[in-house]
């Protein structure tokens, strides 16, 4: 696979603001990347600069061996080979949904004959065939945005942006065109930057993530890897990582291969940890994901305490969500434990639970911001 994108060292500044600091990343051809983070980290700003809209402080940005933004130069947005699917849309509410899709075509003096070949076959692709003559304000939603993708792909960019593609729809809604879109990316094999601040949403659509915190990038990697391998606390924080243990100040136990233990309330806990935190005495905190926890059962306990970290708890709550409920475990103040089960249990009574020594992460205390 060759790469595509290369951002190297980009960063934009505004007045004192850094909306974006020494960001680099490369991208290969048909992937998909989501840009993640919470409002205002800077993921429309990265957008901007890679469709050229804006223009950096510093780096520069190479799109399919070119360059087209560094100190001293900028190339303007229809000079780059990439397109994008704004969040309303944008579309042309006096034309019908052909002419629309036809519009950057147009504007680049195609071929009539060779033009109307890649409307239609948008068209087609896009489910949008029967649709071609109807005013685009008479569309749903999702059919309007579905013409907004094809009007963005029908000049054959090499990179398609998308700036949170579906915020404006409703949630019923939402939930289908994710789906929708999802399997739309994988047919047409086009390599895609797309923004959003839903996790969901970026598992669902992209290959890669890259997390974005005020500016800096966080993690960058496939979605499986970073999912299973959250650098910092931040990242496991937004990624639904819920479960967190506090320690009272001690030093890890290093256990080699970026492995320690610590303990919290006399348990022993063991998990994954950083080398290079690996010498510091400090506050730990035990992060876990609640979908990694599971009831032990006293009267089979088949779990390998090598591979399972236990603790015994009270229940502060039970939850009721339908076909299961949420268990929220009494653990103290700045503490959250909770986990999922199929049969209600009793609020007071106390349990074990065990979840993976490799699905444990122990991070050094740091303000979240
Ligand atoms: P996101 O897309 O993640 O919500 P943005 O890229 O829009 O974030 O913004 C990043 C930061 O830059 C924010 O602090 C925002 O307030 C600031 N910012 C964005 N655009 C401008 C602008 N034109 N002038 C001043 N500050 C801006």
């Amino acid at each position: 696979m060759s790469s595509i994108l290369s951002v190297e060292h980009v960063s934009k500044a505004y007045g004192n603001v850094l909306a974006l600091d020494d960001v680099s990343f490369t991208l290969n051809e048909g992937e998909v990347v989501s840009i993640l983070g919470p409002s205002g980290c800077g993921k429309s700003t990265l957008l901007q600069a890679i469709a050229g809209l804006l223009k950096p402080t510093d780096g520069q940005i190479i799109i399919d061996n070119q360059k087209v933004s560094d100190r001293h130069m900028m190339q303007s947005p229809d000079k780059r080979p990439v397109n994008m699917v704004f969040q309303d849309y944008a579309l042309w509410p006096h034309m019908n949904v052909y002419e629309n899709i036809a519009y950057g075509l147009k504007r680049r003096k195609n071929y009539t004959k060779k033009r109307k070949e890649k409307v239609e076959d948008l068209l087609d692709k896009l489910q949008l065939k029967g649709l071609a003559r109807r005013m685009v304000s008479h569309l749903s939603g999702g059919q309007q945005q579905r013409v907004g993708i094809a009007r963005a792909l029908a000049t054959e960019p090499k990179i398609l942006l998308m700036d949170e593609p579906l915020s404006n729809l409703d949630i019923k809604l939402r939930l289908q065109m994710r789906n929708e879109l999802a399997i739309l990316l994988k047919e047409l094999h086009t390599t895609v930057v797309h923004v959003t601040h839903d996790p969901m949403e970026a598992f669902a659509l992209a290959d890669k993530l890259l997390v974005i915190r005020a500016g800096k990038l966080e993690q960058y990697g496939l979605k499986e890897n970073v999912f299973h391998m959250p650098k910092t606390e931040w990242v496991a924080q937004l990624l639904g990582y819920t479960n967190r243990l506090m320690m009272e100040k001690q030093q890890l136990e290093f256990e080699g291969d970026n492995r320690g233990s610590i303990q919290w309330k006399g348990q022993l806990i063991q998990g994954n940890c950083n080398d290079n935190q690996k010498e510091n005495t400090g506050h730990w905190k035990v992060i876990v994901h609640p979908n990694d926890v599971k009831l032990v059962n006293p009267n089979e306990v088949s779990v390998d305490q090598k591979e399972e970290n236990i603790i015994r708890e009270r229940i502060k709550h039970v939850v009721f969500q339908g076909l299961s409920w949420q268990v929220i475990l009494n653990t103290g103040d700045n503490e959250d434990f909770s986990f999922i089960v199929d049969q209600p249990l009793q609020v007071g009574d106390e349990v074990s639970i065990c979840f993976p020594v490799n699905r444990t992460f122990l991070f050094k205390e740091e303000i979240i911001g």
